[in-house]
Parts: C-alpha cells; structure tokens; sequence
C-alpha cells in the first residue's frame, strides 16, 4: 500500500488553479452535465513522489461512455463545418491557454506522474508546439491536382474528417501524447474522445478544463474534445465501437495487440504507438563527451519510462571499459528522490508494480548471466516513503538475453560489447523485436550515413550524434515492428487523421470512359 500523507500547500493550489476537482464525477467523465450517483467504481490516486492521496476519480461505465459518444457525435457536426483555418486559430488559443498553465500543468505532471519538473514543464512545452504545428497545418491540408486522361476532365485530390478520433495514452506521457492527436486530428475536423491512463486522469481533467475555457470563450459545444476516465474496459469498448473510424493507441505492445485487432476486426484504422528497446551504438569514433551525457539522460531520464528510453548500450570493443568506467563513476553520483526539487535528474517510479518489475527483471538477467555492476536498490527512509524510488541499474549482458530482449519499463541499462564494423553493432541493434529508437555516436561519415541507410537502422526513429530519446515536434514519430508502425506529431502524419478522396470533374459535354473504353448505348 502506498504511504497517505497529506496533500501540500503547493499542490492544493496547483489543483485548484486547474480547477481540477477531481471528486466530481462530472469532471471525471468529461460530461459536465453529469451527477454523482452516475458512473462506475471510484479510483484513488495517490501521487508517486509522496504517496499522498491527490484526488479520487469516477471511473466511467457503459452508459457514461455511451454518452460521451453521443455527445462527440454532436460536436463533430458543428466543428467539422468550420473552415481549417477557424479551426486553427481555436487551436492558437489553445495554445496560448497552455502557455498560460504550463507552470501549473508541468507541476501537476510531476506530481501525478513523477518525471522531474524540468520534463513536467518539457511535456506542457510538447502540447504548445504541437498546438503551433496544428495551426500552421490549418492553411496547409493540401491533396495533389493529378492531369487526366480524358479532356476537359480535371482530377484532385482532398482531404476530409474522418468523425470521431479515440485517443488512448500510456501513464509516461499523461498529457503530450493526447495533445499530439487531439491538436491534428482537430485541425483536420475531426473531434477527440480521450482515454487517459487510468494511471494518470487527473492531469487529464486539467487539459479537459483548460481546452473547455477555450471552447466556452468562443461559443463552442463541449463535445469537441472529450474525455472518459476509464481503464482497459473502456479502451476496449473504443476499439470494438464503429463509430470511431480511427484509434490512436499508445503503450505497451500487449495492449496495442488487442487494440489492432479489435480494430482491424472492422475494418477501421488503428495508430499504434507502443513499446521500444532502442540502442545507443557507441563506435570507436565516437565523441566520449557526448556520448555518455546522451546515455545517461536516455537511460535514467523520467527514471528509465519514456517509450525511447536507452535500454541497451551497443559499444565497439576499444571503448568499453572507457564507457564503462565513466558511466559507473556518474551512476553513483545521481540525485534522486522528490521530482519538484530542482537539483533531482531521477524522480520515482510510477507504482510498485513498477518496481516489482525493475526487481525482477534485474533477477532474471541475472539468472541467465549478466552482471549487475550498479544500482538495483529499492531507496528507503523518509524522503522515499512511496517506496518508488530505485537506483538506478547498469547490467553487463549478452544482445540475446532474454531481458535483452525485452521492453522492461525501468532504469536498467544493458552494456553489451561489440567488435569489427559498424554492421556488427547495426546488427545487434535490429536484432529485436521491437524498432522505436535508436542512435549512433560517432565522428566517423561512413559509419554515421551507413547507420542511416537501408542497411542501416531499422527502427522508426535513427538519430547521429543525439541520444535516442527527446524527440521534437515536427519530424513524424513513432516506429516499426512491434512498436505498431503509426507516426504522429510531425511531417504528413496528419494524412491519417483524414479521409481521402478522389474527384474527377467532367467540364465537357462528352462522356469519354477512362482506358478508351467504348459502352455505347
Ligand atoms: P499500457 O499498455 O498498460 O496502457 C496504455 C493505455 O492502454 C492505458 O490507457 C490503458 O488503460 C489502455 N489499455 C490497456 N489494455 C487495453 C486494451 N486491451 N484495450 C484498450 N485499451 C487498453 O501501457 P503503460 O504502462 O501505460 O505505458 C507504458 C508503455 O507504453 C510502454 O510499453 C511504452 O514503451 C509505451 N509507450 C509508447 C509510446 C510510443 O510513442 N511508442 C509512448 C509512450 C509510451
């Protein structure tokens, strides 16, 4: 059981400037005409950096789904006919709502979640670039003109809503990755109906109620962004529903699954964003300096749960006892403990599963031979009563390890050594299942443009000289093989968001048939 203690000073303002008041099945279920005895079990959130008990929330049930479905089919008759451009400039406010909470919203992340403030402010930091993205995209939905075989025949393409978006998100990004789909898939027309983590709704109430301000300023209906606080029931029941053409799942290759099938089942269209088990590759020609700051931030960062995490570390064979020696001389030297402290870089874990699977992963690589060479501990005493605050670990290992193998959701480092080329090491790196992240250090052009070719990096995300996590908005992420091949946040990514459709006009007064076909009748 998690330690209760008393909520601080600081977050009973943070909640309140979020009006997040989270007791209110209302606000749980996103329907703001809702009542107390409506929806299902109530849930307990208690925060991972005290324990403390932050707020309850209603968990949502068939019939308050149902509603805020009907409720979204409505909003997307009255957003769907208004140009992109107006539709921009809502999201423009948006944004600007966002710059006005983010000290707040980055605050409550923390709180909620446990990643450092700096990645708290970060994340909000996410959801304003994107709102940008999405404007700018507002004068820019642009489909091809194509010449047509007929004459006097024009033919283009165009782009529009598809209806309804699900968005399902994963407890480690509780609200960038919503903001990455709802901020496109609203500039393209369509509306959002949003499934936090069950993990992490409060910070979800907060965007519902920063988003409603906005809504309510220019006249809006509520059922443009929805949200429905629920668990994998209710995701479940999303995917199943044919009234939502598209779902974009993020989190664990296990969920996304049964989403993709469900999904596909019908024939609508699945965006899946799930695990990763991305590599740093550190050759011979690699700058030390930066390779290890990159290594350190991938592995221990948000305490080792971002989805591009660094989870192994490929090194060429002449540098290994060098990146070993500095990583183990850092390692000890981490702050951890409270996320809001500005002198932390590792904040606790999400829960104690959480830790009980650091634990036991630690366990079993152990078991098939690796060495655990630091970290490993689960904190104790005062400043760590959650009891979700772990050192951080670095284990000698084998590419084909089990553990090596898989995704586990926590601070563990895998050091494993690599000799001859760059190949070598580019074939350890693919040699997984999943094809998130990955990247090279070195100084060397051959090695560097060879891990970017076709032969090279496998993966959805390959960066030179730049670890394999902190993405930028604007460069389509997401990644390949078990990590469910969708791309969001950047690029054209926002041609999934669209339905597309293909017009020939005849401006003739002939009816010619494409490939000379002649039907007289
Ligand atoms: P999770 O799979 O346990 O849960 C994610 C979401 O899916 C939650 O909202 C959950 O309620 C829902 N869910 C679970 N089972 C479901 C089902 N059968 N049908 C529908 N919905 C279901 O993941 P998590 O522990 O919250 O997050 C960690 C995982 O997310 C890691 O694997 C991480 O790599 C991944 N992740 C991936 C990305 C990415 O962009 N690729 C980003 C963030 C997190």
């Amino acid at each position: 059981m998690e330690t209760t203690q008393t909520l601080t000073n600081e977050m009973q303002q943070v909640l309140q400037t979020l009006k997040v008041d989270s007791l209110n099945p209302a606000y749980s279920t996103g329907l703001h005409s809702g009542s107390a005895t409506e929806g299902g079990a109530t849930k307990e959130i208690h925060s991972p950096v005290d324990g403390a008990l932050i707020g309850s929330v209603k968990m949502a049930d068939e019939a308050i789904y149902e509603k805020v479905v009907e409720q979204a089919q409505k909003g997307f008759m009255v957003w769907r006919k208004m140009p992109a451009p107006q539709r921009g400039e809502i999201i423009r406010q948006i944004g600007l709502k966002l710059r006005e909470y983010k000290e707040p919203l980055g605050k409550l992340v923390t709180y909620e979640m446990g990643k450092i403030y700096q990645e708290g402010l970060g994340e909000v930091q996410e959801m304003i670039d994107i709102c940008d993205l999405a404007v700018g995209h507002s004068r820019q939905l642009y489909g091809f003109t194509m010449h047509s075989e007929r004459p006097n025949h024009r033919m283009y393409d165009q782009y529009h809503p598809m209806g309804i978006v699900g968005v399902i998100s994963a407890f480690n990004f509780p609200v960038a990755v919503w903001a990455w789909n709802a901020m496109i898939a609203a500039v393209c027309g369509n509306v959002v109906i949003w499934k936090p983590s069950e993990k992490t709704p409060l910070t979800g109430i907060a965007c519902q109620n920063i988003v409603a301000e906005v809504l309510k300023e220019n006249d809006l209906p509520e059922g443009i962004f929805n949200l429905v606080i629920g668990d994998a029931e209710i995701g479940s029941l999303m995917s199943h529903d044919r009234r939502i053409p598209l779902v974009s799942a993020t989190g664990s290759t296990r969920m996304g699954k049964k989403v993709g099938e469900a999904v596909g089942a019908r024939l609508g269209k699945s965006l899946l964003e799930l695990g990763g088990n991305n590599a740093i590759i550190i050759t011979e020609h690699a700058d030390m300096e930066m390779a290890i700051r990159a290594t350190v931030f991938g592995a221990v960062g948000t305490c080792g749960q971002r989805c591009t995490s660094t989870r192994r570390l490929i090194i060429h064979e002449s540098r290994y006892e060098e990146v070993k020696e500095r990583l183990l001389k850092i390692y000890p030297s981490l702050s951890i403990g409270n996320p809001l402290d500005g002198k932390t870089l590792v904040g606790p874990m999400i829960d104690h599963e959480a830790v009980a699977n650091f634990k036991k992963a630690l366990q079993n690589v152990q078991q098939e031979g690796g060495k655990l060479l630091v970290g490993g501990e689960v904190l104790e005493g005062e400043s760590y009563a959650s009891g979700n605050y772990v050192k951080p670990a670095i284990v000698e290992a084998e590419p084909q390890y089990e553990m090596v193998q898989e995704e586990t959701f926590a601070p563990i480092l895998y050091l494993l050594k690599y000799q001859g080329e760059v190949e070598e090491a580019i074939s350890i790196q693919n040699n997984v299942k999943q094809g998130l992240s990955s990247a090279i250090f070195t100084q060397n052009l051959l090695e560097a443009e060879t891990f970017l070719s076709y032969q090279g990096s496998d993966c959805g995300i390959a960066n030179v000289n730049i670890g394999t996590s902190g993405a930028e908005i604007g460069g389509a992420f997401g990644g390949e093989k078990d990590t469910g091949g969708g791309r969001e946040s950047g690029s054209d990514a926002w041609k999934f968001y669209m339905r597309r459709q293909t017009n020939t006009i005849n401006y003739s007064t002939e009816l010619p048939l494409a490939q000379g076909i002649e039907f007289n009748i």
